[in-house]
């Protein structure tokens, strides 16, 4: 797929990404954006579309573009659906709809392809790393710049987990490598944006840990916070990002599930896994979706109903693969 020829003769350019939108869901949308806005012509008329992204990234460069309520708008000639399928977009869905073409740019194995256009690559560990690809087969390397690649690299090491996660390969880092050469501060960068913690979220993950079970001879652990405990605490959505991550690193887990209140009997489930248990087929019963080691779906029920729901897909897994 060649961008800029995608968006040939289009005026009104859209862009957005998932719900509750991440690192590489943020970063992969202002890549495209900053790339178009230095390639299209002066006068198009581009736009990002996501949910209120989280302050770490304000340094980002388009970051105050960004429309977070969804304003009516006339239809797009091009309408880009970032780092996940059509139907994840929430309210930005009604921009898609209307649009004369949908480009989707993707690395989720759960999506077949919801565009008119797809570039969906689940071998490739961000949607972020998918766009520099892109850019630079437009353009060669040339067409990058500073800005653009910090955007990229923030975006990669978020899913990565800092070229971590077995979604690395010899072609991210080598990425990772041609993108620092920039010379933005990315040991500052990773640090600000994917370590840190404000007193607030470390508050909450302290409690997240205290209050975690484990389960089937210790191969499970869920953790669950309820809507008041939030109110309490005054935490969002936001400040409980990377909570399942250190479930996931307790010696014997082979699969972590951190779960929140969203509504009455209503929760957002996040998983984490090693290579035992493929969350992404676990979370696929429950109508979400992501990788095979991170995923996550929306459940309705109490909590018991939902872990006991969860726990016989992973307990499948868990004997399949002889871990129990
Ligand atoms: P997280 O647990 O960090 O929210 O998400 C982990 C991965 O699973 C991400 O790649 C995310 O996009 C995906 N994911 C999380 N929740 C859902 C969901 O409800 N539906 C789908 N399709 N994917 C999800
Ligand atoms: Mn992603």
């Amino acid at each position: 797929m060649k961008l800029l020829h995608e968006c040939k003769g289009a005026t009104r350019i859209g862009i957005s990404g998932h719900i509750r939108p991440d690192g590489d869901c943020i970063s992969s949308c202002l890549a495209i954006y900053g790339y178009l806005k230095k390639y299209m012509p002066k006068n198009s008329y581009i736009k990002v579309y996501l949910e209120k992204p989280a302050a770490v990234f304000s340094e980002l460069k388009g970051f105050e573009d960004i429309v977070t309520d969804f304003p009516e708008e006339e239809s797009f000639d091009v309408f880009f659906i970032m780092d996940c399928s059509i139907e994840r977009i929430g309210e930005a869905q009604k921009y898609a709809q209307t649009a004369k073409k949908r480009i989707n740019i993707d690395h989720h194995i759960s999506n077949s392809g919801t565009g008119d256009v797809n570039y969906v690559k689940p071998q490739v560990g961000s949607a972020s790393e998918l766009v520099y690809d892109l850019i630079v087969t437009d353009g060669g390397e040339e067409a990058l710049d500073k800005e653009l690649a910090k955007i990229i690299y923030t975006g990669m090491i978020h899913d990565t987990g800092v070229f971590q996660y077995s979604n690395t390969n010899q072609k991210t880092m080598e990425t990772g490598g041609k993108l620092v050469a920039y010379g933005f501060d990315f040991p500052r960068l990773i640090e600000e944006t994917f370590y840190q913690r404000t007193y607030l979220q470390t508050q909450v993950l302290g409690r997240a840990l205290m209050e975690s079970i484990r389960f089937m001879n210790g191969t499970c652990i869920v953790s669950c916070m309820e809507k008041k405990h939030m109110d309490f605490y005054g935490a969002t959505s936001q400040d409980l990002d990377g909570i399942v991550n250190q479930l996931r690193n307790i010696k014997g887990v082979h699969c972590a599930i951190f779960m929140y209140e969203i509504g009455n009997l209503e929760y957002k489930v996040s998983m984490r896994s090693d290579e035992i248990v493929n969350v992404a087929e676990v979370a696929g019963y429950f109508g979400g979706g992501g990788h095979m080691r991170a995923a996550g779906c929306t459940m309705q029920g109490t909590f018991h109903d939902c872990v006991n729901n969860l726990s016989k897909h992973i307990e499948e897994q868990l004997l399949q693969n002889g871990a129990i």
